[in-house]
C-alpha cells in the first residue's frame, strides 16, 4: 500500500521478471475513533480504556498514516439534522466550481514539472511553491515540536496549506492555511496529553 500511495505505481517481481503497474488512485478510508465508536462523542459515553483505544489505533501503522494527507473527524449526525428539510451549508455544485478553479491554478503552476496536483509535488516543488511567511513558519515550527510530526507529515501539511490557499484564491500561503492544515493531522496527535 505504501509504494503505490507514494509513487503512483507498484511492481510485482517473479522469477520471469518484474512488471510495473500504474496505481494512481485516491485512498479514502474510514475508521471508528475507538472500539466502541463513541470516543469524542458529545451525547454518548465512550467505555473504552486508554490502552484499548491506543491498541485499536495502532492497527494503522505510522508509515501508512504518514502517507494520508487529510484526517477528518466526522461527528455523529443528530436526529433533527438528519430529518430536517433545510439543507445548510454550500451546495456541491458551488464547491465543485471552487475545486475546479483550484485545480486549474495547480495545473498552471506545476506545468514545468509535468505535474497536475499539489499532492503530487516532490521536495523541490514543495520548496518552490509552499513558501511560508514568518507567521506560518512559527505555527509549523511550534506544531512540529509539540506534536512530534514526522518529516513526511511536515511536507503533507505544506501541500495541504498550498491547496487551501488555492481554494481561497490566495497567491501566498498565510498562517491561517498552515493552522488549518495542521488541524487535518488529528490522528498524529497523542490521545491523552
Ligand atoms: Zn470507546
Amino acid at each position: 500500500m505504501r509504494r503505490p500511495l507514494e509513487d503512483g505505481m507498484d511492481s510485482i517481481s517473479r522469477a520471469a521478471g518484474t512488471v510495473a503497474f500504474p496505481a494512481c488512485f485516491i485512498l479514502v478510508a474510514a475508521m471508528n475513533p475507538c472500539p466502541c465508536g463513541y470516543y469524542g462523542c458529545s451525547n454518548r459515553q465512550c467505555r473504552c480504556s486508554v490502552r484499548q483505544i491506543e491498541n485499536y489505533r495502532k492497527r494503522i501503522s505510522g508509515p501508512l498514516l504518514d502517507r494520508i494527507d487529510i484526517h477528518v473527524d466526522v461527528p455523529l449526525v443528530n436526529f433533527r439534522e438528519l430529518t430536517s428539510d433545510v439543507i445548510s451549508g454550500e451546495s456541491s455544485a458551488v464547491i465543485r466550481e471552487r475545486v475546479a478553479a483550484a485545480r486549474e491554478i495547480q495545473v498552471a503552476r506545476l506545468k514545468m514539472a509535468k505535474l497536475t496536483t499539489n499532492a503530487a509535488m516532490g521536495a523541490k516543488q514543495v520548496r518552490d511553491h509552499c513558501k511560508l511567511d514568518a507567521e506560518g513558519k512559527g505555527y509549523l515550527e511550534h506544531a512540529m515540536q509539540e506534536m512530534n510530526f514526522s518529516a513526511r507529515a511536515h511536507d503533507r501539511i505544506l501541500k495541504v496549506a498550498r491547496t487551501l490557499a488555492d481554494l481561497a484564491g490566495k497567491p501566498d500561503i498565510t498562517g491561517n492555511e498552515v493552522l488549518e492544515a495542521i488541524q487535518f493531522r488529528t490522528l498524529d496527535r497523542q490521545l491523552f496529553e
